[in-house]
């Protein structure tokens, strides 16, 4: 009686699956689901160059997908894309990237579950995104799942390092801010690069640079500050009470040690104004962190350093969960751009205004692509192609590359 019952659904389910086959209209959906099911990756290519990397993901299909990770030592970011993470890999199902992302990061682990690891990682499964949508013929976005977001205004962001005498003057500044407002941008960031080796510096460079920036805005281009870590939390405080004075300053980053979420928590509570953290961490578990014991108002996911498009989505949401907006961290004109861009548009906490640093001539990688994202106005177009949005000139990667 069991095994005829058994038989029955058995036969029952195949002939309503035959059937559901046979209807026409489900015919492109079967082509693609089949067409995926097949696709197996064959190889993974790291490409170097002096403050950036590529990886290229390449399937039987001949289909291939595009990404970067991380920037900061890229040749080391390399070696552990191709000594720890291509074997996981090779062979695999590029729409099996919950499956990659947890052995590349579980079985990696030793070599540390923030920086190199989840820069490397972060390579990967952006370009298995980027193969995804291309497989599928869709927007990173509108896979993962769309919110509408069509564009997204960005804020001028740009850093006292650089120029011709390594630290830019207050004029300097000034004059980068005033380009950034004659583009058509309406918040600007000005980023102190303090750090932590140099906390607390004396002579105190940020009263006088914000000042020069302020004076060369004016007074209605809404102005952030980062001060990349650079204050205990006293002297945070102190610091930005003096620039909300006097030159209407609307945010803070950073104000402290990204090793120290108590100290941050003090200067949340003493400031009236946002904070933003986020770019040091790397993993779920520190936004977790970050978020409860820092309580820092904006997270700034980096796509690039942080476990890629899969893992940022997973800081979102924790965020979301304390109604805490996401602003990704992102200094580059690349295919970190379109995968910041990518995961505005799919996430439901994206903050109304996102970093961006412009074409950044200086980094010398804009031959690297075909095309470029689209701007007016202030705002950042989302890219509807599919995949992440950036056509790579891989003629130009060969080319250049240093490895
Ligand atoms: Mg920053």
């Amino acid at each position: 009686m069991n095994i005829n019952r058994k038989s029955f659904i058995k036969s029952s389910f195949i002939a309503s699956s035959a059937f559901l086959i046979n209807v026409p209209i489900l015919a492109t959906q079967k082509t693609n689901n089949e067409l995926s099911k097949q696709i197996k990756i064959t190889d993974l290519k790291t490409y170097v160059f002096k403050k950036a990397t590529f990886v290229k993901i390449e399937t039987d299909s001949g289909i291939s997908g595009w990404a970067e990770g991380d920037h900061s030592n890229p040749k080391l970011v390399s070696k552990v894309i191709n000594d720890i993470c291509k074997k996981e890999v090779i062979g695999a199902d590029p729409f099996d990237t919950e499956l990659l992302w947890n052995n590349m990061f579980f079985k990696g682990e030793d070599v540390g579950t923030q920086g190199v690891l989840t820069g490397a990682i972060a390579g990967i499964d952006n370009a298995l995104w980027d193969l995804k949508g291309k497989i599928l013929g869709l927007p990173v976005h509108k896979l993962a799942g769309g919110n509408g977001l069509k564009k997204v205004r960005v804020y001028g962001s740009f850093g006292r390092t650089g120029g011709p005498n390594g630290i830019r003057t207050p004029e300097e500044m000034g004059k980068i801010a005033a380009d950034f407002v004659n583009q058509g941008y309406k918040t600007i960031k000005a980023r102190m690069q303090i750090r932590q080796l140099n906390i607390d510096p004396d002579p105190d460079p940020t009263f006088e640079t914000i000042k020069a920036v302020r004076k060369a805005i004016g007074d209605d281009v809404e102005l952030f500050v980062d001060f990349n870590n650079g204050y205990t939390p006293s002297r945070a405080i102190t610091i930005a009470k003096k620039l909300i004075e006097h030159f209407n300053v609307a945010a803070i980053e950073e104000p402290v040690s990204y090793l120290n979420y108590q100290g941050l928590n003090q200067v949340v509570e003493a400031l009236d104004i946002p904070i933003f953290a986020g770019e040091h961490e790397f993993n779920r578990w520190q936004i977790r962190d970050l978020v409860t014991i820092g309580n820092a108002d904006f997270i700034n996911a980096d796509l690039i350093k942080a476990g890629g498009f899969s893992e940022c989505r997973k800081m979102a949401f924790i965020a979301r969960a304390f109604d805490k907006y996401i602003m990704t961290h992102n200094t580059r004109p690349t295919l970190a751009t379109a995968a910041s861009l990518q995961l505005c548009a799919s996430i439901p906490n994206a903050a109304r205004v996102q970093e961006y640093a412009g074409q950044r001539i200086d980094l010398d990688l804009s031959n690297l692509f075909k095309d470029y994202f689209e701007f007016k106005d202030g705002y950042l177009s989302i890219p509807q192609v599919p995949g992440l949005g950036l056509t790579v000139n891989e003629e130009e990667m060969e080319k250049n590359k240093l490895n």
